[in-house]
């Protein structure tokens, strides 16, 4: 493939907290837009990093915990240079100034505060990942650039919109880009399916100037399935193509009530067979 390099992040989540409550609510606030998984002190935590970091899109985390504090968790994360590639957001009561400098000293992306309000969790999730993502991306051209290739990185979540098509779009189609690159195959609801994570990734991308050996494409997996197009309930895949303002008009938008942006709808994501991948238990 030339010009464009995807990569992938899995819609992962670890939280780490001694009280079950806490570890039920956010798995509950969480659990329609990632894999929730939840360990109750640091020490786990940590094994939990070391045997599956790289499938982790973000961590929250509790300081205050029996046998291995939050504290000494951030102090190995960084000393491994986890916090590099994993946002990290607190989990926190009411925490002085002194503390959450600390925190971001030690490369802590934000705070979740209690009690939790959904849409801010989310938000704020969400936030993190992106700008992780735009981290990395940015680290990767740094170091390209210095081996003499150019490079620019593309936000992982900017859209404009495109008059001539008529939908919003990046300035490279980075599902296309990964499709191309052979990290997966576009399934019939629109979104990449990867073998390992299924459709449950985000996507980064890069975009240079050196010439890239891609990988064999993907075999596509829909055949005659089609269970994205019969529950979608803005009967936005029964066409050819995704339908996109028909699906944004439902999917996404600001909560009337809670006066924030939210997504409402991935029921063609959750119903695919392959959304979870081989990794996560899905085929
Ligand atoms: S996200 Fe919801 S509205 Fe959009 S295509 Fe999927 S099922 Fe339809
Ligand atoms: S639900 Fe079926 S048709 Fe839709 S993307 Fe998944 S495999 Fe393809």
């Amino acid at each position: 493939m030339e010009g464009a390099q995807a990569g992938s992040t899995v819609q992962k989540i670890l939280v780490v907290d001694d009280a079950a409550l806490n570890r039920e609510l956010l798995r509950e606030l969480l659990a329609d837009e990632y894999l929730v998984d939840t360990v109750e002190d640091g020490e786990q935590a940590l094994r939990r990093l070391r045997e599956e970091g790289h499938s982790m899109a973000a961590l929250l985390l509790d300081l205050n915990m029996p046998r291995m504090s939050g504290f000494a968790v951030l102090e190995e994360m960084r000393r491994h240079h986890w916090t590099q590639h994993i946002p990290v957001l607190i989990i926190s009561g009411e925490y002085s100034p002194e503390v959450e400098n600390r925190c971001f000293e030690l490369g802590v992306s934000d705070f979740i505060h209690k009690p939790f309000e959904s849409s801010i969790v989310k938000n704020r999730v969400r936030n993190s990942i992106t700008a992780k993502m735009d981290a990395i991306a940015l680290d990767l051209c740094i170091e390209l650039e210095k081996r003499g290739v150019q490079c620019v990185p593309v936000p992982a979540n900017e859209s404009q919109w495109d008059e001539r098509t008529g939908r919003w779009r990046s300035v490279v189609s980075q599902k296309h880009a990964a499709q191309a690159a052979g990290l997966g195959t576009i399934g019939r609801h629109s979104l990449l399916i990867t073998p390992e994570l299924g459709s449950m990734v985000w996507l980064g991308c890069v975009l240079c100037g050196a010439e890239l050996e891609p990988d064999p494409m993907r075999e596509p997996v829909c055949d005659d399935c089609g269970k994205c197009v019969e529950v979608c309930p803005a009967r936005a895949l029964d066409g050819g193509e995704l339908v996109q303002q028909a699906c944004w008009d439902h999917a996404f938008g600001d909560d009337p009530e809670k006066q924030v942006w939210r997504i409402s709808c991935h029921a063609c994501r959750d119903v695919c067979p392959y959304c979870l991948g081989s990794w996560n238990g899905g085929r």
